[in-house]
């Protein structure tokens, strides 16, 4: 699950026959092993007396050494995310490089040699007079972060084309970093369509650990001009860095979740301060926590208001679920879909458009119930529920993995008649089948895709206009250019109101503005696409500003309430987490560990579990740390880690602890 523990590898001493300059890859020694470290400089301070250093065995110099800004960039990374140097500066090296020796090495990179041969870029087509401005604003700024705010489809991609183009005339290279694997082959065919004549490499999770390799050291070698990918990519050395794009700024897979849990949204803005590069930020709805430092002028501010082409925005239809009549024989099928929407959809299946459903939950049915005894499907290991996958007859935990097939009677009671209670997916195609018998209806989340090219053929199928239906989570709403989609429609999309998570309502609007700019990204068919929502709070604010596509008002109301209960952007929070089998000794720690005297200015709170605190038989507890000052916390954390290695090992069946700086949830 995660990267066994917090180990506070820092530098380590070793004796070299010649002084290798910083960032040389070395093989040395460590226990009966050798290793791959990365020289970081001559050793400080005095050895003991009477010590002898073990020596290093070989230095990998085919390979230049790993930049000065590389090197400043990780350890600030360490420092910032409290985790051991060593083990982070490796951690984000190519695990393929670190297993080479200096021979095996060689032979790699003699076959890292790229050809490209020159091409013609194609002919640009002109900007819109909107773009044509942003693009004369960004290129009088100086370096440094810029948010550009552009409603979807407003053109930033083409924006980001610009740049790049006048990066990589400058003899620069460009970082691209987006959000989903997913969503990279689609930019990476925007980019390479561009720049035919350049080198252009992917660094993402997806690639074989030989091509990863093989990218990175084109990166680093400075061969490749344009380095694409997820956020590991941020720490790719690249000695001519010119320019780096975070595409969908506010996404929340920037920030890694185990391990060092970086986010690479902000270290991508540290990077750029470092290399004195600019940094574009790019999103239709900027994280709160950008928007408010380009409100404080910290970050230049770009905006793009208008689609391409002129096309509208979706028209927003907010259906209010209480004027459903309270009974009736087919009241069930009309909370699947109001029939106004219901009849949406129909004209559009008629007139050979699409629609898309938004259902961000799979499976058939998120737990089943026994009527006769109150028996729930609930997961051995896990404080959850496991959910009824109807296709394949299972109850699966969607947290430990643990699958079983679906009883057939209640396993407490023997009733028979155990029902699903809720909805998935599954059982939205399902229910929708009944409800559009002529309609072609597919669904697209994390089970349909499984297999390994399912989800490009899905995509491809419904390019092809061979689906009228799409019903999907969250992965369809995101970045696709569905070019016949004219109606999307979240379809409960209500539980984030009430969530416990603070930034549950910021995820929800930026996914339903995603969402809805799935739908009219043809001019021509702009004018008449809908985004509905159906919910029972058709009240809500957020909604109200959904309904005007105007995220500078939710913005605002949302940091409003932020700011009235010191929560980031306004304040900065740290999350110490502990697991063990038993609860109380994961408890026993934190006290321990809050007990420890703090300055004022910063608050430890009570451990307390997270939403789900069981998971695969571990008890999982959190302590918040919070404080309105960053260098505050920042200092405190640097003293306080280092206490609690030594508190661990007061507290026998600890199983791992670690700190998460800027937590996304909690
Ligand atoms: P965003 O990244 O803001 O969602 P895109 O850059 O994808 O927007 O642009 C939306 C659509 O408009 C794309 O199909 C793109 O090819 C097209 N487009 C962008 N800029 C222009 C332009 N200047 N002229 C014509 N079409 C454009
Ligand atoms: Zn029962
Ligand atoms: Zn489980």
């Amino acid at each position: 699950m995660e990267t066994p523990q917090h180990t506070a590898v820092g530098l380590l001493d070793y004796a070299a026959a010649q002084p290798w300059p910083a960032g040389t890859l070395v093989r040395v020694p460590l226990g009966r092993r050798t290793v791959t470290g990365i020289v970081w400089g001559p050793s400080e301070g005095e050895l003991p007396p009477g010590a002898v250093l073990r020596p290093i065995e070989q230095a990998l110099t085919a390979l230049p050494p790993l930049p000065a800004a590389w090197r400043d960039l990780v350890a600030f990374a360490a420092g910032y995310y409290q985790r051991g140097l060593g083990e982070l500066a490796l951690a984000v090296l190519p695990p393929e490089l670190r297993k080479l020796d200096a021979t095996q090495l060689g032979r790699r990179l003699k076959r890292a040699n790229p050809e490209v041969p020159p091409a013609e870029s194609p002919p640009l087509r002109p900007l819109t007079p909107e773009q044509a401005s942003a693009l004369e604003a960004l290129e009088a700024l100086p370096p440094g972060p810029v948010l550009l705010h552009g409603v979807t489809g407003s053109g930033k991609t083409e924006l980001y084309l610009r740049a790049a183009a006048r990066a990589l005339d400058a003899g620069r290279q460009v970082l691209v970093l987006v959000p989903e694997i997913n969503l990279t082959p689609q930019l990476e065919a925007r980019f390479a369509e561009r720049f035919p004549g350049r080198v252009l490499v992917a660094q993402h999770s997806g690639l074989t650990p030989p091509q990863r390799l093989r990218h990175w050291l084109q990166a680093h070698h400075g061969q490749a001009d344009l380095v694409l990918g997820t956020r590991l990519s941020v720490f790719t050395p690249m000695p001519r860095l010119g320019l780096i794009v975070v595409d969908e700024e506010h996404d929340p897979s920037f920030k890694q979740q185990d391990g060092a849990r970086y986010s690479a949204r902000d270290l991508a803005v540290f990077r750029g301060r470092l290399e004195n590069v600019t940094v574009i930020l790019g999103s239709a709805t900027p994280s709160l926590e950008t928007w408010q430092r380009a409100l404080d002028g910290r970050y230049a501010r770009l905006t793009l208001a208008d689609r391409v082409g002129g096309g509208a925005l979706p028209r927003v239809r907010i259906f209010d679920m209480n004027r459903l009549p309270p009974e009736g024989p087919n009241r069930a099928s009309l909370t699947v879909l109001a029939p106004p929407l219901q009849a949406a959809i129909e004209a559009r299946v008629a007139r050979g458009e699409q629609s898309l459903l938004l259902l961000n939950r799979r499976g058939y049915a998120p737990v089943l119930h026994c009527a006769a005894c109150g028996w729930k499907s609930g997961c051995p290991h896990c404080s959850a529920w496991r959910v009824f996958h109807k296709l394949d007859r299972t109850l699966r935990c969607h947290h430990c993995g643990f699958t079983e097939r679906v009883p057939r009677a209640c396993p407490d009671c023997g009733n028979p008649d155990i029902a699903p209670v809720g909805r998935g997916t599954e059982k939205l195609e399902e229910q929708i089948a009944a409800l559009l018998p002529g309609a072609r209806i597919a669904r697209i989340d994390a089970d349909s895709t499984r297999l390994k090219g399912a989800l490009e053929a899905q995509l491809a199928a419904v390019h092809a206009g061979e689906v009228d239906v799409l019903i999907g989570t969250q992965m369809v709403a995101k970045g696709h250019d569905f070019r016949r989609m004219t109606l999307v429609a979240a379809v409960n999309p209500d539980g984030a109101l009430f969530a416990s998570d603070f930034r549950a309502p910021e995820r929800m609007f930026a996914l339903l503005m995603q969402a809805g700019g799935r739908a009219g990204r043809d001019a021509a068919q702009a004018a008449g696409s809908e985004m509905w929502v159906q919910t029972w709070h058709p009240t809500h604010p957020l909604y109200a500003a959904l309904a005007r596509h105007d995220y500078t008002a939710f913005a605002a109301s949302q940091l409003e309430e932020r700011r009235a209960v010191g929560l980031p952007p306004f304040s900065h929070l740290a999350l110490l987490r502990a697991e063990s089998k038993d609860a109380e000794i994961a408890r026993a720690f934190l006290q321990d560990a809050a007990a420890v005297p703090a300055p004022a200015g910063l608050s430890c709170y009570e451990p307390v579990p997270p939403p789900v605190a069981k998971v695969a038989d571990v008890e999982r507890l959190q302590l918040l740390v919070e404080s309105s000052s960053r260098p505050l916390l920042q200092h405190w954390l640097a003293a306080w880690v280092p206490q609690l290695h030594a508190l661990k090992a007061r507290h026998k069946g600890l199983i791992r602890w670690a700190v998460d700086v800027d937590p996304l949830g909690f």
